[in-house]
């Protein structure tokens, strides 16, 4: 079945859409994006994702092209176009094209332009990564400073990621003056005793969907939440360490610089957030 995508109003095959030499979004970066998962054909932490892309507008003054009905509508006709059960929509905005590239933004009244397509994932929920667990590395965080703002300057996490492939594992964290940010595309977590330690909400990280509702649920569960940064080596001697994200829910990390995490094999309480994460995406989702 040929995919269908959304561009600026229309739906059509994926090999026939396109956008502008001049958008922003492709000279420099202008955009900014969501990505949300979809299981039994429904919209997952739905009104976090949407409540972030119109922060991430906000802060970067892109006018919002629609309002919280007409963006659910949209994410559920192309699920529904596309016969998607189990996988994502990524959904990005840029602030559009003037027709000319300049480093002055394009005149008031500018349309942004609105990409949406969906991305078939059928082991979204039965993910081999989640028994097996990550293997990960640490590297210097290179990134800009307003990491709250989901924008698609993704160069430095797709080079993080291919030097953690390069030396054979599974994902990189970033770290910056001694401190674990994040991960390439998660929310790094660590966990110490009864204690769920956790980056705080600041610039330096994005302000993850997943990270929010995972951090109730253990909470609800029993854990003390506790937002600081933590080390590698603090890292390296936790009980348990995990990451999250919309595309991955929640994945054990059991090796982080080559030491083992914990005995070394997944740990029970990433394992039980995991499925609770789950069972509560399952009840919630639109
Ligand atoms: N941090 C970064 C840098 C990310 O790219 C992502 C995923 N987009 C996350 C954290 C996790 O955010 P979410 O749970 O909203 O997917």
């Amino acid at each position: 079945m040929t995919r269908i995508v959304h561009v600026n109003g229309r739906f059509l095959p994926e090999t026939e859409a396109v956008v502008s030499v001049f958008d922003r979004g492709f000279l420099m970066a202008d955009a900014v994006y969501e990505v949300t998962a979809v299981l039994d054909g429904r919209l997952c932490d739905f009104s976090g994702h949407l409540a972030r892309l119109r922060r991430s507008l906000d802060e970067l003054g892109i006018a919002n092209p629609m309002d919280e009905s007409e963006w659910l509508a949209l994410h559920r006709e192309l699920v529904a176009r596309n016969g998607l059960v189990e996988g994502l929509v990524y959904l990005q905005v840029s602030r559009g094209s003037a027709g000319d590239r300049d480093f002055v933004f394009p005149p008031e009244g500018t349309p942004p332009t609105v990409v949406l397509f969906t991305q078939a994932k059928p082991q979204l929920v039965d993910n081999p990564q989640a028994k097996k667990g990550l293997r990960v590395i640490s590297l210097e965080d290179l990134r800009w400073a307003r990491r709250d703002i989901k924008t698609v300057q993704l160069l430095p996490s797709s080079l993080a990621k291919m030097q953690a492939k390069a030396a054979g594992v599974d994902e990189a964290w970033f770290v910056q003056d001694g401190f674990v940010t994040e991960g390439t595309s998660n929310n790094a977590h660590i966990v110490l005793g009864d204690r769920l330690v956790t980056r705080p909400r600041t610039n330096e990280i994005l302000h993850g969907i997943t990270r929010a509702s995972v951090l109730q649920l253990a909470a609800e569960a029993g854990l003390m939440v506790e937002e600081r940064p933590f080390s590698v080596p603090e890292a390296q001697s936790a009980d348990e360490v995990f990451i999250t994200s919309a595309s991955s829910f929640v994945i054990p990390v059991i090796e982080l610089d080559g030491v083992a995490i914990g005995t070394g094999h997944v740990g029970p309480l990433a394992v039980k957030l995991r499925e609770i994460y789950v069972e509560a995406l399952r009840r919630t989702a639109l």
